[in-house]
């Protein structure tokens, strides 16, 4: 049994070490295959690994590629937008230039077309002096001339005339009906004249007695009204007294030789019948020729002393003899010259009226056209205009130790060192540190002929407290050097006294202030204002901004005030700035929050066909910049109006 037991014993020795032996070669082989399937798999995902870094590489090798091509592409690019900079700011200064020369060249075409409107407009108040004149002499012929018809109707034996003069009141424009009747009495009076040459040519009628008495003394009257009233006449009276004179003269002595020659012939006793009749014929005639003489000089003496002849019956009846014997010839001459002198003036007075009316066109079309080009070259310099003003260190800031870190390039851009680099920024002008409030003007100046011209200018300072704004818009405390303001108030006066022959002009203006969101009226005082409130004469009127049907801006409820100087237009300025709500004191602290806004409107009548313009310039010294937003003014409520120059006071420091 023990040794059965042990050989079991033995068998199952032997088979659990076979069983373990054929455990691990299994195990062994298990491991093997799965390494060896592990490692094929392994092998696949290497080959795929390196597959995948080719292409990575490559892939790789591309984009560097391309980004060195990109870097290359945008490095070029660089050079040439910078080389496009410096074209286009080339440009830009050849174009300014370009601009200047423009503006030169109109500005010279403008003052040939000033000086040749003044001296159109010179010749028009001549020739309208003159026409004047001459409507005069024609309202006195007519009155005349009714005073005569009547007197003739009432068939009055008084043949003593007296002429009385009314000269017409009535206005030039309204003339013309008046001129046309009178030119038609004129007609009237050249027929009556005509008809006389006519009878020239005809055996001559018996005198009528009125036409003597009544005729000769109009004739006379009107030839000297005439003759005082157009320079040309006059100088011909003058000619032919002086050619009268001289033939009286020698007429006279041609009678006195004669007559002596008689008289020494008188004793002759071979005198024939036959000469005494030729002697008589040729005393005649020399005697008829004296007188021709004398009495035209009687008459000429009269055109020019124009004193109305005054003859009593035996004068007439003897003037009536004389018409109707040999002198009614040299009368007849003489009314002849007289006609012609008519003739010539009525022509001339038509010749006149319609240059005064070419002239009056020429005016008005050249004045539209000066304004047209005027404010064509305004435009052109935009509508709206961007100065920069770079205010001086002051003395706090030098001492301070600051430096400036902003600096004019050209007239157009400056640069300003930020922290992330220089800066540039363009402007429509940039006036250094240096520049003058004259030089500053210089630019604006010629915006106030747009504001004469009916045009709509608005002038504001913008900027931060302390960078100049008051000092450019109304100057230094004690005005050495003004600013805007009292320039523009003289230069609107001086324009309106150049113009004043030619316009009527009208100066009214109203001074805001807005503060703490609201529009205040400069005109009206707090102290008043809360005393009107006290005594309870109702609310104080509310100003509001408001645009008309035009689309021009206007303060409603807001005082405006008429000014006839410049002077008065700056104390009216002086005393707004005393209702304000800075003082000297709070100046610093307050002037941040108050905006001033001052309107002048200017209206003109030109007094040449009655048109009315009228323009506005505002003139505005903002709050300080940085507390724009704190005093909650919206957008809308800044806007102003159509033209605006922005300047802005502007300094950094480091
Ligand atoms: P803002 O109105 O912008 O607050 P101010 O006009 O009151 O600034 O100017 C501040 C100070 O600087 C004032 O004393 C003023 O006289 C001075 N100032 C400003 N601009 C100039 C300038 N261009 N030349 C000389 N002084 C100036």
């Amino acid at each position: 049994m023990k040794a059965m037991k042990k050989r079991h014993l033995q068998t199952v020795q032997e088979l659990e070490e076979n069983f373990h032996i054929t455990a691990r070669e299994a195990q062994e082989w298990i491991m093997q295959k799965v390494r060896s399937h592990y490692q094929n798999k392994l092998n696949t995902l290497r080959t795929f690994l390196d597959l995948y870094q080719d292409t990575v590489e490559k892939k790789k090798a591309d984009w560097e590629k391309k980004v060195a091509e990109l870097i290359a592409q945008n490095k070029q690019l660089l050079e040439e937008q910078s080389a496009e900079r410096r074209r286009w700011k080339e440009e830009t200064l050849q174009w300014q230039k370009e601009k200047s020369k423009m503006l030169d060249l109109f500005s010279s075409r403008l003052d040939v077309l000033h000086c040749h409107q003044a001296s159109t407009l010179q010749e028009l108040q001549m020739a309208r002096q003159e026409i004047g004149q001459v409507q005069e002499i024609l309202t006195v012929s007519s009155s005349q001339e009714q005073q005569e018809a009547a007197e003739e109707e009432e068939g009055s034996d008084n043949k003593e005339q007296t002429v009385a003069c009314s000269v017409s009141d009535q206005p030039l424009e309204g003339a013309n009906a008046r001129l046309e009747g009178l030119k038609e009495s004129l007609y009237q009076k050249e027929r009556e004249i005509s008809e006389l040459l006519e009878a020239e040519r005809s055996p001559i009628p018996p005198v009528p007695q009125p036409h003597c008495s009544i005729l000769l003394p109009t004739v006379i009257t009107k030839a000297h009204e005439i003759c005082s009233a157009v320079a040309e006449s006059r100088a011909l009276l003058n000619q032919m007294i002086e050619d009268n004179q001289v033939a009286l003269a020698e007429a006279r002595d041609k009678l006195r030789l004669h007559l002596q020659s008689t008289k020494d012939e008188s004793n002759d006793k071979e005198k024939t019948t036959n000469q005494d009749g030729s002697d008589e014929s040729s005393l005649s005639f020399l005697q008829g020729t004296l007188r021709e003489h004398e009495v035209c000089q009687i008459a000429l003496d009269r055109i020019k002393s124009g004193e109305s002849p005054v003859m009593n019956d035996y004068e007439m009846s003897e003037m009536e003899d004389i018409l109707r014997q040999e002198t009614l010839p040299t009368t007849q001459r003489s009314v002849k010259g007289v006609g012609q002198q008519l003739l010539l003036l009525q022509d001339q007075l038509k010749r006149e009226k319609e240059e005064r009316k070419k002239i009056i066109e020429n005016y008005t079309s050249e004045r539209a056209m000066r304004k047209k080009y005027y404010n064509m070259v305004e435009e052109m310099k935009g509508k709206i205009r961007v100065f920069c003003r770079i205010r001086p260190v002051n003395r706090s800031e030098a001492t301070q130790g600051g430096a400036v870190v902003v600096d004019k390039l050209d007239d157009y851009s400056i640069t300003v060192e930020a922290p992330r680099g220089p800066r540039e920024f363009q402007f429509d002008k940039v006036f250094s540190a240096r520049a003058s409030q004259e030089e500053l003007f210089q630019d604006v100046n010629r915006l106030m002929q747009s504001v004469i011209d009916g045009y709509n200018v608005c002038i504001f300072a913008y900027g931060q407290t302390g960078s100049g704004k008051t000092f450019t818009m109304v100057g230094d405390k004690d005005q050495k050097n003004p600013g805007i303001m009292p320039r523009s108030f003289n230069a609107i006066f001086d324009i309106m006294r150049e113009n004043s022959s030619k316009f009527d002009f009208k100066v009214s203006a109203y001074m805001l202030e807005l503060y703490n969101d609201r529009l205040q009226d400069l005109f009206v005082s707090q102290a008043g204002e809360a005393h009107s409130q006290t005594q309870s004469h109702g609310p104080t009127k509310r100003v509001e901004i408001k645009r008309n049907r035009k689309g021009v801006v206007f303060a409603q409820g807001a005082e405006t005030k008429e000014a006839s100087s410049a002077q008065e237009l700056y104390a009216l300025f002086q005393q707004a700035c005393a209702n304000r709500h800075i003082s000297a004191t709070r100046m610093n602290v307050e002037s941040s929050r108050s905006h001033l806004i001052v309107g002048i409107m200017v209206e003109s009548r030109n007094l040449t066909n009655g048109s009315v313009n009228t323009g506005k310039l505002s003139l505005v010294d903002l709050a300080g910049s940085e507390r724009a937003a704190k005093t909650g003014a919206k957008d809308h409520q800044l806007k102003v109006c159509s033209c605006v120059i922005l300047l802005q006071g502007s300094i950094c420091l480091k």
